[in-house]
């Protein structure tokens, strides 16, 4: 894992904000909210942010840009998926790629330089039936006028031997991401939905060949993209079939299938095996909350608006279409405007009503 930073962010007195603001500046802004913070004083934050990835810190930037207090829980992952991910060649403004963890690092030193606090903790409980909002993590309970759900969603996995030991040497779980890096290789892709076959007719660009292995002999996904595959001289498929194992040494060098009605094992040699059996939005702490999608996902109500006024979403915990990370840092940048909206529309209604100022941290 690569973690080196940008030399510009290392000395942040040779770089200006602006025609006079040195970055020092903003830093020690943010160094007197953590004392604050620490002390008690900033027990009630404007707005909080759930969730780490491009979502969560975009909509960071933004917020605190805009000069909102604004609490950032990381979540259990800090950096999310991207932590996970080696090169990313498709984030536009890097010309030759940045490592997944040196982009979620810019990001959070981004937000942070603006004056966002950010916590590595899981939030594990969350009251949002009445303002201020409470959420929990094992250590505190924290309290927002307002909330941005941007936990995301997790690729489902195998859960067969070898699987995580050979994630980002041969074993992924997106095609556009990582589809580049196959070049010339056999490929294997798992899984009979959409995805599976959206990303095997992607994958036939870069490999040799693309076989998708299925565990039924029919597909879930659409008739449009079945054409797609079955017309592709690429793409063969391997009905009724599990994987079962992945072999390889430093890289995936084959995987071990099984028929699943005659328990018949073979070995494909294969130097990728992409996973698209579907993901799970990381929702689980707002059952019953908020209105969430038959499958799991926050259903938006306008914009990034919940079925809760004050609590909005961004990014994969809502989109289950694109997933890239252009696109959840979009929602995530959209999301922060509409916080920001609502809380000073909030303001002038308080202000109207009670004369008192509530959301302006200075
Ligand atoms: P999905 O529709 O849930 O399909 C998951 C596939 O993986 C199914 O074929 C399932 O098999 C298989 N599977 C699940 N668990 C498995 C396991 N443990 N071992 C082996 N196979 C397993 O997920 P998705 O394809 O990611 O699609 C998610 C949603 O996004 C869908 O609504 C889809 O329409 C949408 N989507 C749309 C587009 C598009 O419109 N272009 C592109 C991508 C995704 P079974 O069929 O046997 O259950």
């Amino acid at each position: 894992m690569i973690l080196c930073q940008l030399y510009i962010i290392n000395n942040p007195n040779k770089l200006l904000i602006g025609p006079h603001t040195p970055v020092s500046q903003y830093m020690s802004k943010a160094v007197r909210r953590e004392e604050s913070f620490s002390s008690g004083k900033l027990s009630l934050f404007d707005v909080i942010i759930v969730g780490s990835g491009p979502a969560g810190y975009t909509a960071g930037i933004y917020t605190s840009r805009a000069k909102l207090k604004t609490l950032l829980i990381t979540g259990s992952l800090p950096g999310g998926q991207l932590m996970t991910t080696s090169e990313v060649e498709n984030y536009p403004g890097f010309p030759n790629g940045i490592f997944g963890p040196e982009l979620m690092m810019n990001m959070r030193q981004q937000a942070e330089r603006f004056g966002t606090v950010a916590v590595d903790d899981e939030v594990v409980k969350v009251d949002f039936r009445r303002r201020p909002f409470e959420l929990s993590t094992n250590a505190e309970t924290y309290k927002a006028e307002a909330v941005l759900v941007c936990t995301g969603a997790s690729p489902r996995k195998l859960g067969i031997k070898g699987e995580d030991s050979f994630a980002g040497r041969g074993v992924s779980y997106c095609a556009t991401c990582d589809g580049p890096f196959f070049k010339g290789e056999d490929i294997v892709v798992v899984g009979g939905g959409d995805t599976a076959l959206e990303e095997a007719t992607f994958l036939t660009k870069f490999g040799k060949s693309v076989k998708i292995v299925h565990r039924r002999d029919s597909l879930r996904a659409s008739k449009i993209l079945q054409d797609k595959a079955f017309e592709n001289p690429k793409i063969e498929f391997l009905w009724h079939h599990v994987v079962v194992d992945i072999q390889g040494n430093k890289k995936v060098a084959s995987i071990v299938v099984s028929d699943v009605e005659s328990g018949k094992v073979r070995t494909i040699t294969a130097g990728g095996l992409f996973v698209a059996i579907g993901h799970d939005p990381n929702t689980g702490i707002f059952k019953g909350q908020l209105e969430l999608d038959e499958k799991g996902y926050i259903a938006l109500k306008s914009n990034s608006a919940t079925s809760v006024e004050g609590v909005f979403a961004a990014g994969d915990v809502h989109d289950y279409r694109y997933r890239q990370a252009i696109t959840a840092g979009g929602f995530g940048c959209m999301a922060a405007l509409d916080v920001e909206k609502w809380l000073v529309e909030r303001q002038h209604h308080v202000n109207i009503n009670t004369s008192a100022s509530l959301y302006r941290s200075e």
